[in-house]
């Protein structure tokens, strides 16, 4: 019985994730580029009023940070976010053949990197003790890089390779359209006509 309901709901949700990369890759990618895009814009917002309004970097907090202070001061937040980001990164990749999936493999790697940097961080808030005697939870890269310049760079890095292997999924080779289960290609596959 165990063993039943355990095959059915890994059948589901491995349908699910066939779904998310074959006819729905397309919809899921652009709204998960939303989601994306916002977020970095937030660092980026964040980086001019520390280098161009001057704020103090405490104050610094974007656009929605300014109105829920909890939402940038919150470790869970950030930790959550990193990973759904892994997790998003994670779900779409099969939809991706090609060299789109080497970079979408790259943005991957980097952000499992920066999400555990956040676990670390969220591992410091949760002991109540900080790393390397710092005052606030700090991460491995923070000890060169401050935490605002950090983070922008950390989402760019994975950002600019996200956008790499989207270009070249919506302009994919005829092989690479060919191999693609998905809508995201800007011309019709040929293998269809
Ligand atoms: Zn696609």
């Amino acid at each position: 019985m165990t063993t039943t309901l355990h095959s059915a709901s890994s059948t589901k949700s491995r349908s699910l994730i066939g779904t998310l990369n074959g006819p729905w890759h397309r919809p899921a990618l652009r709204v998960f580029m939303v989601v994306v895009i916002a977020h970095l814009a937030e660092h980026l917002v964040q980086a001019y009023q520390v280098y161009a309004l001057g704020w103090p970097r405490h104050q610094a907090r974007g656009v929605l940070g300014q109105v829920f202070p909890w939402l940038v001061h919150s470790e869970v937040m950030h930790y959550g976010y990193a990973l759904i980001m892994l997790v998003g990164i994670w779900t779409l990749l099969p939809g991706f053949v090609g060299r789109a999936r080497g970079w979408w493999l790259a943005a991957l790697v980097i952000q499992f990197w920066h999400h555990i940097e956040h676990a670390l961080l969220q591992g410091q808030a949760i002991a109540g003790r900080n790393l390397f005697g710092a005052a606030v939870p700090t991460s491995i890269a923070q000890l060169v890089i401050p935490r605002v310049e950090l983070h922008l760079l950390y989402n760019t890095l994975v950002f600019v390779p996200m956008v790499v292997a989207m270009y070249s999924h919506v302009f994919p080779s005829a092989a690479e359209a060919a191999a693609s289960r998905c809508t995201c290609a800007a011309h019709p596959r040929s293998a269809q006509a």
